[in-house]
């Protein structure tokens, strides 16, 4: 006997699959890189569309401005008991500027769908639809389903976060679905600290007068041995400086040099300690100065007291459409960080199966859009419990 209707709710997805591509394909559609407004702000309004084409009116609508960023859009629909909401928390811009279409436009190749932002996170949007519809199709009781869309979350979230954190905080459980690792949910993913050094130093004439100068590129050089020797393989904490620049010419002491840092952290104690030894660099040469910047960017993702009930859900569900569902860690981080600090319930990575995302092979596997979509569908079912 099952324990959901996971797999009734995979079999109406698998019924309209043809309807979900061209949800689809509307979507990846519409370009919406994280940087431009414009673009956003145009989006938008045909995303409403078709959610409400879909879904029918909200019960409840609020629009935020994004300031820079794109606009944050709140909808509820209203379900059938018990009270509460549901929230899925997804972005809607992706990390492809304009024009990318033009060059990779969506296409099928046999199970492949590829795209830009196919998987990170449009498939998501798409994917709570179809569970609303499915859970109405098969009379399933389900709360309310809260759908907020952010516009920076792959720029950091500086927009977003408010209104994901206020819009957490009361849901019975916060989905999101992030590209899946393979099939597994996420509930362990490392946080971000940004780092920017900039060393200003004397500039001088290499061979007339090299000791008048003071090399804010030797200095930088000094100074990246001590920045990475902030990692603890222990810890799980890694550092990468990932750009330098400096310097005008070969034969000019350099006045300017700069370094991006990132780190990556899992243990939430790791980000005071790392945050204080980047305050804590001095150049070695008095003339030069050294300024740091920081960004706090996320703090990590880990098991919170809710992890293992969530997991459970996840894996009833899963057990219904005859799938494993596994739990996998992940470097790289998402708006569930957030909402994971606060102590909230959150599921993470429950979107498209499929590989690259932010890369030119991005893709989601058209054979797992149903499952996903009914594992999701089953998590609600069970929460409504
Ligand atoms: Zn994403």
């Amino acid at each position: 006997m099952p324990t959901t209707h996971a797999a009734a709710a995979r079999d109406y997805v698998t019924a309209h699959l043809d309807d979900v591509l061209a949800d689809l394909a509307l979507l990846v559609g519409l370009e919406t890189p994280s940087q431009r407004r414009d673009l956003l702000q145009a989006a938008l309004p045909r995303i409403e569309a078709y959610l409400v084409g879909r879904l029918g009116e909200p019960s409840g609508r609020t629009q935020h401005d994004g300031g820079e960023h794109g606009d944050v859009l709140d909808l509820t629909w209203t379900g059938s008991g018990p009270a509460g909401h549901v929230l899925s928390l997804a972005h809607y811009d992706t990390v492809w500027p304009e024009g990318t279409l033009a060059q990779w436009p969506l296409r099928r190749d046999g199970d492949r769908l590829t795209g830009p932002g196919v998987l990170d996170m449009k498939v998501g949007i798409v994917q709570t639809v179809w569970m609303v519809l499915a859970l109405r199709e098969l009379g399933l009781p389900h709360p309310d389903v809260r759908l907020l869309l952010t516009a920076d979350e792959e720029i950091g979230s500086r927009g977003g976060r408010p209104h994901l954190e206020e819009a957490a905080g009361d849901a019975l459980v916060t989905l999101i679905a992030e590209p899946s690792a393979a099939g597994a949910v996420k509930t362990r993913r490392k946080g971000m600290v940004f780092a920017d050094l900039t060393v200003h130093g004397v500039e001088s004439h290499a061979g007339l007068d090299p000791d008048a100068g003071a090399s804010a590129v030797h200095e930088l050089a000094r100074l990246v041995p001590t920045v990475l020797s902030l990692a603890d393989r222990e810890r799980q904490t890694t550092v990468n400086c990932g750009t330098i620049s400096g310097g005008t010419g070969r034969n000019v002491v350099a006045g300017h040099a700069t370094c991006a840092v990132d780190v990556r952290i899992q243990h939430p104690a790791e980000e005071d300690r790392v945050v204080a030894a980047l305050e804590a660099l001095r150049p070695t040469d008095e003339r030069c100065r050294l300024e740091v910047s920081i960004d706090r960017n996320r703090p990590p993702m880990n098991p919170t007291a809710h992890t293992e009930r969530l997991l459970a859900l996840a894996r009833s569900a899963g057990a219904d459409l005859g799938v494993e569902v596994r739990d996998e860690p992940v470097g790289g981080a998402s708006d569930g960080n957030f909402i994971a600090a606060r102590g909230l319930p959150v599921l993470d990575g429950l979107g498209g199966i499929g590989a690259g995302p932010h890369a030119r092979h991005e893709h989601v596997l058209v054979s797992g859009l149903a499952r996903q979509t009914a594992l999701m569908a089953g998590i609600v079912e069970q929460v409504a419990r």
